[in-house]
């Protein structure tokens, strides 16, 4: 059966194993490699120099920020800042926030949602949607004065789940707060639209959105962006430099963080996935989505020893990532032989996320789940068969 839904632009390159690691980094899509093909004859530095290689790339990168500023529905003002990844968008806006600021996170971040915010307040990863949207009204409601930024993730990297951004955001704003959304794992997997989930800010990787390493993005309200002191400092954040120490005047927009020569393919075929994927029918790859992640779940029933993880409870919306408990078992062990028996690749361990994986193993302290889980996540270039083997070798390695 096929179930091809997009075009061309959006096959993945590479074939000859079963890749199922796609929320660690996905494969690149044909977009991607043109757009860099396309400017490796001619590029040349972006905002820097006169020639034609420069205006050429100069415009590119630009045009590359209007593309995406589009397809996250970016509202009138906000900025778009090219990052290195998820990470590091994260960290910038965290070293951007104004004095005083609280921070709002729940404890079943990715490391990079968790991490880098000062003055946390952490909240423990809730039962259901709901409850995550009432503890964040009580957590707000119990604090005074000052900023107030909440953290939270848009799809686990764990177990897929689909947080409930839109009425996370409704909450924060009823108390004045803003919210930032790592779209790291949702942005690959289901449209985001700035205006309609009233985010004040995302972030995301391109190379978990079907380009090459090294370009990520911060997208957002403008004020505490141009209002921060630069997050690299140096040649591009700098507007005018004088001779004592100090005297600097900093530009303001997107260039105040994007200090050093720009990233100019990662940005540019960032974007053109970015374009191949506001053209496609999201609602049909979806879809697609769906039955795949259905036809693993279903499989897993049958799989010995093996039971799905879930925060929300097993029916709720997920993206394409599906994260397995092995009691008894070494997840390591049984990565290493899907790997080197099947010629299949999925992730074992902790993913980045301890406090989550820690409380979905019921391991108890801070080094109670040495193992982790087994996890296997999926997209564009993903087959029913591919399902299928994955299913298949799971029964023959845990027999
Ligand atoms: N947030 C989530 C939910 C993630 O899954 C990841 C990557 N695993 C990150 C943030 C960090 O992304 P990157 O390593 O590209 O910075």
């Amino acid at each position: 059966m096929s179930l091809a839904v997009q075009s061309a632009d959006l096959d993945v390159i590479g074939a000859g194993f079963v890749h199922l690691d796609y929320a660690a980094t996905a494969p690149c899509v044909r977009a991607a490699a043109d757009a860099v093909n396309a400017l490796l004859p001619s590029y040349g530095s972006v905002h820097r120099g006169t020639g034609p290689r420069s205006q050429t790339s100069t415009l590119e990168y630009e045009r590359a920020r209007d593309v995406i500023a589009d397809f996250l529905g970016c509202r009138p003002g906000d900025q778009v800042v090219f990052t290195r990844n998820t990470t590091d968008a994260l960290n910038l806006l965290a070293r951007a926030l104004p004095p005083g600021t609280t921070t709002v996170v729940f404890d079943g971040e990715h490391h990079a949602n968790l991490l880098p915010w000062p003055n946390q307040l952490r909240l423990p990863a809730p039962a259901t949607p709901e409850e995550a949207v009432a503890a964040v009204d009580r957590a707000l409601s119990d604090l005074r004065g000052g900023p107030v930024l909440l953290a939270v993730t848009g799809a686990s990297n764990v177990t897929g789940e689909v947080w409930p951004v839109r009425a996370l955001a409704e909450v924060a704003h009823a108390h004045g707060a803003r919210i930032v959304v790592d779209a790291a794992q949702l942005a690959p997997h289901l449209a985001i639209d700035l205006r309609e989930i009233d985010a004040d800010y995302v972030a995301l990787s391109g190379h978990k959105l079907y380009a090459p390493f090294g370009a990520g993005v911060l997208a957002g309200r403008a004020d505490w962006l141009d209002a921060a002191p630069p997050y690299l400092a140096g040649g591009g954040a700098s507007a005018a430099v004088g001779n004592e120490v100090g005297d600097v005047r900093w530009q303001t927009g997107p260039a105040r963080h994007e200090g050093g020569t720009p990233n100019l393919l990662g940005a540019v075929s960032l974007a053109a996935v970015c374009a191949a994927l506001a053209a496609t029918d999201r609602t049909a790859l979806h879809d697609r989505e769906q039955q795949l992640l259905a036809q693993l779940r279903d499989g897993l029933r049958y799989v010995p020893g093996a039971s799905e993880v879930s925060i929300f409870g097993p029916w709720r919306p997920r993206v394409g990532i599906v994260s397995i408990a092995l009691p008894g078992r070494d997840p390591s062990g049984v990565a290493t032989r899907l790997a080197d028996d099947f010629g299949i690749g999925v992730r074992a361990g902790l993913f980045c996320a301890h406090p989550l994986v820690r409380r979905l193993t019921g391991a108890t302290g801070n080094n109670g789940c040495e193992g982790g889980l087994l996890r296997a996540s999926f997209g564009l270039g993903t087959t029913p068969a591919d399902i299928d083997s994955l299913l298949a070798a799971l029964h023959a390695v845990l027999r």
